[in-house]
């Protein structure tokens, strides 16, 4: 049998190969459109094409997208539009360059809301919409859930630290949450979008994965991952009659020229991204596209494949020059605003088609990709025609877009800056030109130091982070970034005039970034400044109102103005319905007010959205929702909660005290005097005021016995205490 089927194998693969190279017999026939097909589009992030077997790389584990690959049309040129996962994601799901849906960083941008999603789209043909999502850059109120039914963005945010680009979940929850989605529909017409994080750093792929690059195994986690959500879709026998795309966001620096991860310079390690397209029946299957593409053209592909209008997107579908093989040869724009938004730096675009990389810098670079295809000679200088030629194409494609920074600072907030102290350059620090500006390829050693010193910092050795910023700094006095946290670092060591005077010098830098402003309110309510701390809190919540709103609330609040307090948590939650203190604060003044019942709702959504954060700590939050629930003669439900306060805070004495009542009412005495008698073990340093706490709650609840067995030993501890007497 074995001498027998070998041959037949190989004569299979040899006719397989004569067909793709021929161009005809595939399966399926190319061009066609799959009305109401399941479309199932997954994200794999940080991912570079050539670190994937199905691009040639030689290393790696791969086996699901190897599998898929050769069902599948494989898309060899295609580009993301800028090295950042909220940007390119938003392009991603728009179909829309960044210039156009108006993300141009990972924070401080949402999706216009005019802005067609693919899914809204998909939506109104009909499709029921899904995501799950593994990092908080993508998380709801970034905009790019527009048009989902369903969007799962429920990750946990780390403790200080741990930057926000880091906060992330592992993929197989995100995967269990797209899945759980997918089982519960009942008809086949859905739109599944599923985002992975794992390339991204920290590189920290699980035993079964690990190899000799901790990212090659972070991507063979990745392809694992892919391969169970297939599964799933499988399981439901929709899998062969499914459009599925798998891409990338991005690609990833691994120090080819100098950067170890991304954001900031546009060369192809970090924009060459991989596109596998399986079509229903497997039509196509094993063709490789040569050609330039961007990953607008994904949304543009599969809206077209599905039968449905494209119009009003920058993104082109592919569907038709798959069948009938016509080249493409765009112009892919790319973009990062990020050297100038965090480093002072100057911004990037850049322009790629099959023959050139052209990079707008303070020094132009023009690559010949066909000679040249690791970009090592810049040839601009003898290529001028081509180079200027590329140039007017990235004017003519950004044209009507600010290229630069989010919003000027506008005429008021140069006034407020100006009464706070902060003169000269904090009124136009961006919109310098970008000659002006130092060059990223020239300073990236001094991001990757800054990157050391954070790793330093995290290490727990704040003193040495903080010599190592400065010295930064010394040479990169714009690298706003690197202020904030030395401001950080110094705020963490006790410092808190240098970290003020760090964090002024933020603001000097950008004077709309929020969270020097935020932080700085803070810092100022602690210090007993509420004026100034007020003052940057509006200023901060210019661009981060979620957060800006709720210091202001909290700062009206411990001004006792309640009707200020609850509108700012209002405004707050607005823009963000996931801030716990800004319903807290609300739950808090509908309780002063007697209405319990409306406090109720408050204090359970602030429990809710804090379940995202288990390690804050919202001191009383659970106690004052037990006190409501007790007033409205939800005992039981009051017990739980003055629990859960004490399992959050083990000496709460609002929680002692509370429950010690509840169970007086109901008659639990012994229980009343039991948990009382746990206030003063469970206080760390136990004071005249703790045992106090304990005889007069006694007193009050008409316990006289054990209330003077308290005084006496209160009396022996504390003889010279009054009360004790
Ligand atoms: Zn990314």
């Amino acid at each position: 049998m074995r001498s027998a089927s070998a041959p037949l194998a190989l004569l299979a693969v040899v006719l397989l190969a004569a067909q793709v190279g021929c161009g005809h017999g595939e399966s399926g026939s190319l061009g066609a459109q799959y009305r109401g097909a399941p479309i199932i589009l997954i994200s794999i992030d940080t991912l570079r094409a050539d670190h994937l077997p199905l691009y040639g790389y030689r290393s790696g584990s791969t086996p699901v997208l190897d599998r898929l690959g050769r069902d599948a049309i494989v898309f060899d040129d295609v580009y993301s539009h800028g090295p950042l996962t909220l940007p390119s994601h938003a392009s991603l799901l728009t179909g829309l360059l960044p210039t156009h849906h108006g993300v141009r960083d990972n924070i401080g941008y949402a999706v216009k809301p005019a802005s067609r999603t693919l899914a809204a789209r998909l939506k109104s043909a009909g499709y029921a919409t899904g995501a799950a999502v593994s990092a908080y850059v993508l998380r709801r109120q970034t905009g790019v859930a527009e048009g989902f039914d369903f969007f799962d963005d429920a990750i946990e945010v780390a403790g200080a630290g741990e930057s926000l680009a880091d906060t992330q979940r592992d993929g197989q929850l995100t995967v269990e949450a797209l899945g759980a989605w997918i089982d519960r529909q009942s008809d086949s017409r859905v739109f599944a979008f599923l985002h992975l994080y794992e390339p991204h750093t920290p590189y920290t792929p699980p035993p079964a994965h690990r190899m000799r690059e901790p990212y090659d195994g972070e991507i063979a986690y990745a392809d694992e991952l892919v391969g169970r959500l297939l599964d799933r879709v499988q399981t439901r026998g929709w899998l062969d009659r499914a459009i599925v795309a798998i891409v990338s966001d991005h690609g990833e620096g691994l120090g080819d020229h100098g950067e170890t991860e991304h954001g900031i310079l546009l060369y192809r390690e970090a924009l060459h991204v991989p596109w596998i397209l399986r079509l229903p029946g497997g039509a196509g299957a094993g063709r490789r596209v040569a050609g330039t593409l961007g990953l607008v053209d994904v949304a543009a592909t599969l809206l077209d494949l599905a039968g449905l209008d494209t119009g009003g997107l920058d993104g082109q579908t592919v569907r038709t020059g798959l069948a009938s093989r016509t080249p493409v040869d765009r112009g892919v724009y790319s973009e990062t605003l990020y050297p100038r938004l965090h480093l002072g730096w100057s911004d990037l675009a850049s322009v790629t088609d099959q023959k050139f990389r052209y990079i707008r810098a303070p020094l132009p670079e023009l690559y010949d990709l066909s000679n040249d295809p690791a970009e090592r000679r810049n040839v601009a200088a003898s290529h001028t025609g081509t180079a200027s030629a590329l140039a007017a194409w990235i004017a003519r494609t950004t044209d009507g877009a600010k290229p630069s920074e989010p919003d000027p600072a506008p005429a008021d907030v140069r006034e407020r800056l100006k009464a706070l102290g902060y003169i000269g350059s904090a009124t136009a620090p961006l919109s310098s030109s970008t000659a002006a500006l130092p060059d990223p390829k020239d300073h990236i050693a001094a991001f990757e130091a800054f990157k050391r010193a954070l790793a330093v910092e995290r290490a727990g050795r704040s003193a040495e982070a903080v010599q190592l910023y400065r010295e930064i700094l010394a040479s990169n006095p714009r690298m706003v970034d690197a202020w904030e946290s030395l401001a950080k670092a110094l705020l963490g060591s006790g410092r808190t005039k240098d970290a003020i005077a760090a964090f002024d010098k933020a603001i000097e830098v950008d004077p709309l970034k929020p969270e020097p402003h935020l932080a700085l309110a803070r810092i100022y309510a602690l210090e007993r400044q509420p004026a100034r701390a007020q003052q940057h809190a509006e200023l901060g919540s210019r661009r981060d109102p979620g957060q800006g709103y709720e210091i202001l609330a909290e700062l009206m609040m411990d001004a006792g103005r309640a009707d200020e307090a609850a509108a700012d948590a209002r405004r707050s939650l607005q823009v963000d319905p996931l801030r716990y203190m800004s319903h807290y604060l609300l739950g808090v003044i509908a309780r002063q007010r007697g209405r319990c019942d409306e406090a109720i709702g408050h204090f359970e959504r602030a429990i809710e959205a804090k379940r995202l954060e288990p390690r804050a700590v919202v001191r009383n939050l659970h106690a004052d929702l037990a006190d409501c629930l007790a007033r409205e003669g939800r005992e039981a439900d009051a017990e739980r909660e003055f629990k859960a306060e004490l399992a959050a805070i083990a000496d709460s004495s609002d929680a002692i005290v509370g429950l010690a009542t509840l169970y007086k009412s109901l008659r639990r005495d012994a229980e009343a005097r039991k948990v009382l008698a746990e206030l003063v073990p469970r206080t760390p340093d136990p004071t005249a005021e703790t045992y106090w706490t304990v005889v007069h709650t006694l007193t009050v609840l008409g316990d006289a016995t054990a209330a003077r067995e308290w005084a006496a030993r209160g009396r022996e501890k504390f003889p010279r205490d009054s009360r004790f007497r």
